[in-house]
């Protein structure tokens, strides 16, 4: 265990920060707990035969990449949405438009339309991989019920398919 300078800290702290002292402690209360269940999840979660078991550690980095995704692509969604209305909204005052106008509008439309529908697709998936996470089913492939593989969910932890089962879909 290492030792941290918060004593040091503390006593250099003045008084009137007495209820930031507070919320850190219950921060930290809050952080045991889920270090707690963390350490369950690591006993919970399945990996292949040839990996060794998901450590506390690793599973606290694909939660936090899961959760940056999550953040990354609601805000890529929100932004394509608000373009697209921007757009649609443009586009009742297109009267004056000749036909290359008419059809660089139709073209950006569905370019937003795609980036929207990937950003909430990618957003699903994310927000999906960290319930099953949290509920301790997270790396099952969702097609045939084998392990996914630590090494696979580290490299993309959204992964719903085994590495096989994958490929299989991909030449469909
Ligand atoms: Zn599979």
């Amino acid at each position: 265990m290492k030792t941290t300078p918060a004593a040091t800290k503390s006593a250099s702290t003045p008084p009137a920060k007495t209820a930031t002292k507070t919320a850190t402690k219950t921060a930290s209360r809050t952080t045991a707990t889920s270090r707690a269940r963390t350490t369950k999840l690591a006993e919970t979660l399945r990996v292949k035969d040839d990996e060794s078991p998901w450590s506390v550690e690793e599973i606290k980095e694909v939660r936090g990449i899961l959760l940056d995704e999550i953040e990354t692509h609601r805000v890529e969604l929100k932004l394509a949405e608000d373009e697209l209305d921007d757009l649609l909204r443009a586009s009742g005052d297109g009267a004056g438009d000749d036909q290359a106008d008419a059809g660089a509008k139709t073209a950006e439309r569905a370019h937003e339309i795609s980036v929207a529908a990937n950003a909430r697709a990618s957003l699903l998936q994310a927000e999906h991989a960290l319930e099953q996470l949290d509920a301790g089913t997270y790396g099952i492939c969702e097609n045939c019920g084998n392990p996914i593989g630590k090494l696979r969910l580290q490299a993309r932890p959204r992964a719903t398919l085994c590495m096989t089962c994958q490929e299989k879909q991909d030449r469909h």
